[in-house]
């Protein structure tokens, strides 16, 4: 499979990025310019709303290694990746972003190692994340360490992201599952493929601003841990009946102090704390209920995760069924 004819599909996804695009492509050409042959860029618009998709088409003019696949709105990065892992046919597939964050000389070693050692997953790990703000670097520590405490069996490896070279056979395994909330990290780590990491130090973006915000991060994060945890949801009939213990013991103390000493209506404060603060936790708890319950209305109404518009360019696109999104236009030239 790993043979020098192979096609590596470099995905990028990309959301109003006019000024990155043609930058990405000079580079890729440049660095990645052994593997020319083999590689197939293909850029995934996320629905941008800039000169985004007139650059790329512009430079597909003259260079038949890109292609764009164009999604009908705006549906997240994770949905664009999987976009083209489900439509995009190809030997190994490297995911990376358009910004020039994850070095493409990182991608040079991810396909040699590919190449050489029979791995299904090539990862990049960040050793350095100085390039990030220190409340970024915080949260996302704390999202890794929570996420592992709580996901059981599927860990995903701090400071490793999307950037890494995948397998066909990752892919494959991506299609089958039938899942809506499409959490990335999580997905490749669940499939377990071997893997193998190598370490790069993470360069601030080269030019354009960042896409993210906290809200939509906090989000990404509810979504990978209640993707891959129900601990949150089961933890409160625990909690509950530890409280109800308490309330039990402190019942048969108030009862036998009455018997004793007889009536007394002092207690206001502690009545009133004890109220409000059970009454704080059932609101947490039927919040994070309904966390799951918006997520598991998602997954049964079994809406189709992206729409792909329209597919330009010379890159062979899976016929088959498989995946968890529409495709409105096929592809004219099949490659
Ligand atoms: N991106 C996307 N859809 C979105 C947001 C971002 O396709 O809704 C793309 C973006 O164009 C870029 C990549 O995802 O190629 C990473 O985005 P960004 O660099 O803004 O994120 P950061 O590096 O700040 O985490
Ligand atoms: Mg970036």
């Amino acid at each position: 499979m790993n043979g020098q004819c192979s096609t590596i599909a470099l995905i990028v996804p990309v959301f109003n990025e006019e000024e990155t695009v043609s930058l990405f492509v000079s580079e890729t050409e440049r660095i990645l310019a052994d593997y020319l042959p083999q590689i197939k860029v293909v850029f995934v618009d996320d629905g941008s709303r800039d000169q985004t998709v007139a650059k790329i088409l512009e430079i597909q003019q003259d260079k038949p290694f890109v292609s764009l696949l164009r999604l009908s709105r705006n549906f997240g990065k994770e949905a664009a990746v999987s976009a083209a892992l489900d439509v995009v046919e190809a030997n190994a597939y490297v995911i990376a972003d358009v910004d020039l964050q994850d070095p493409l000389e990182v991608v040079v070693q991810f396909i040699e190692i590919w190449q050489t050692q029979k791995v299904d997953t090539v990862c990049g790990k960040r050793i350095d994340r100085s390039a990030d703000t220190g409340t970024k670097r915080i949260t996302a520590g704390g999202f890794y360490y929570i996420f592992n405490k709580l996901s059981g069996r599927v860990k995903i490896p701090a400071n490793v992201g999307d950037f890494r070279l995948i397998d066909r056979k990752v892919v494959e395994i991506l299609r089958s599952l039938p899942e809506r909330n499409r959490f990335m990290k999580g997905l490749f780590a669940w499939s377990a493929l071997k893997t193998v990491e190598v370490s790069y130090v993470r360069p601030e973006r080269t030019v354009g601003t960042t896409k993210w915000n906290y809200p939509k991060l906090w989000n990404f994060a509810l979504d990978g841990i209640m993707g891959f945890s129900t601990l949150p949801l089961r933890v409160w009939s625990y909690f509950g009946g530890f409280v109800a213990l308490l309330a039990f013991i402190y019942m048969l103390w108030i009862v036998a102090k009455t018997l004793i000493f007889g009536i007394d209506v002092s207690g206001y404060a502690s009545l009133m704390s004890v109220i409000l603060f059970l009454g704080g936790i059932q609101l947490v708890s039927i919040g994070i209920l309904g966390e799951y319950l918006g997520r598991v209305s998602e997954e049964v109404k079994r809406r189709p995760v992206y729409v792909i518009a329209d597919i330009v360019g010379n890159v062979a696109t899976n016929n088959s069924k498989n995946g968890c999104g529409v495709v409105l236009e096929k592809n004219q030239n099949d490659g």
